[in-house]
């Protein structure tokens, strides 16, 4: 008798990067999601080798970017749309002392794949210097759940729903973000609301992604860009505020853009047990999970989703790091 169908809750980066393996290698499954909420619907895209005030490359970006890469570029052809669109990163060091801590890193050999050169600074940035990255871009996240919920659902195997967060199924996949986090399902988390606008400005560039003055500026086309993002660890809630709207333009202030068209504001909450690094295995309350891919989901997804895929058909477990079990035996210590 044929095993029955693996159950995949959510239909975030998670589950879609899961049902997509699972697909292609004709293992049967359903994606039941609740088609509204989560992280993945405001999530900008973007991938930054190297990230944050330590200007550090993300974890174990050299094995992750090139398999998130070309498993989108996949898809792209297997549905005939464009979800990756790479794009150069502006670094921008808004002071003397950030440029230093910058140009102590840049030479290290993990660091020197991603950078390409010193480069002039945008007039009104506010900075003091600028350095461009390579290898970066962003992932039009929408776009590519969108279609991959129409190919699921023209194949019958993709519904809305909501799954009770104690179905002991063992065949049931729990890809719920920031929602299976705030349960506590995995004991305590450092999930994080965030707010982002998507404006219209025509002083911007669009030939860079910026980043800078804490906060990025991404341009999608039609001289419209998302800029973000805020990070609020204590009103966990999907509402905008005008807080957070007021927090994203004062960002952009700082790059020396003033009044620009808000034509959308959202805000989500990031999955995040501990940074912006993944975790599957099987679940305390039954079943398998993917979670906590943190403020990185475009960048992990696919390839965490592999490993779990590896797990679940071959019994062969993931990188000790994406380990759930070992995570929580440690932190149960
Ligand atoms: C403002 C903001 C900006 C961001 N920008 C970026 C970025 O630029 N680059 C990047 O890589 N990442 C970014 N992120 C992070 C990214 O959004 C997450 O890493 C990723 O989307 C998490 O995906 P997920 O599938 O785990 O969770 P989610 O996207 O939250 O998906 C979970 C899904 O499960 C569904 N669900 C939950 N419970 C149930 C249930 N009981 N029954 C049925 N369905 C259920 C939810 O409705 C949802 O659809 C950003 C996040 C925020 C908030």
């Amino acid at each position: 008798m044929n095993p029955a169908p693996w159950r995949i809750v959510g239909q975030g980066l998670a589950g879609t990067c899961l049902a997509w393996h699972l697909w292609d290698l004709n293992v049967p499954f359903t994606i039941t999601d609740r088609a509204h909420g989560g992280s993945s619907r405001v999530a900008a895209g973007l991938i930054n080798p190297i990230t944050g005030k330590n200007f550090e490359p993300s974890w174990r970006i050299a094995d992750f970017l090139p398999e998130a890469i070309s498993f989108y570029q996949k898809i792209e052809t297997q549905l005939d749309k464009t979800f990756w669109h790479p794009h150069p990163i502006l670094r921008l060091a808004a002071t003397p002392a950030e440029w230093e801590k910058i140009q102590s890193k840049r030479h290290l050999p993990h660091a020197t794949p991603w950078i390409d050169r010193d480069h002039p600074i945008p007039p009104d940035s506010n900075a003091h210097a600028a350095i461009l990255l390579r290898g970066g871009g962003r992932l039009d996240t929408l776009a590519f759940l969108h279609a991959s919920r129409d190919f699921f659902q023209h194949h019958q195997i993709y519904q809305i729903g909501e799954i009770h967060p104690h179905d002991p199924d063992p065949r049931i996949i729990r890809c719920q973000g920031a929602t299976g986090l705030l349960e506590n399902q995995l004991g305590p988390h450092r999930c994080a609301k965030g707010e982002i606008l998507t404006i219209r400005h025509p002083l911007l560039d669009p030939a860079h992604i910026r980043i800078g003055h804490g906060g990025w500026i991404i341009p999608i086309g039609n001289q419209t860009f998302k800029a973000g993002s805020t990070y609020d660890w204590n009103n966990l809630d999907e509402t905008p505020t005008p807080q957070g709207a007021q927090k994203v333009l004062e960002i952009l202030q700082k790059h020396g853009i003033r009044n620009p068209e808000i034509l959308h504001h959202q805000a989500g909450i990031r999955p995040i047990l501990r940074r912006s690094e993944p975790l599957v295995g099987p679940h305390p309350n039954g079943g398998w999970t993917f979670n906590a891919l943190g403020s990185k989901g475009s960048l992990y997804a696919p390839g965490v989703a592999r490993q779990l895929t590896t797990w679940l058909l071959q019994n062969q477990e993931p990188d000790p790091d994406l380990n759930l079990t070992r995570f929580l035996s440690h932190h149960a210590r």
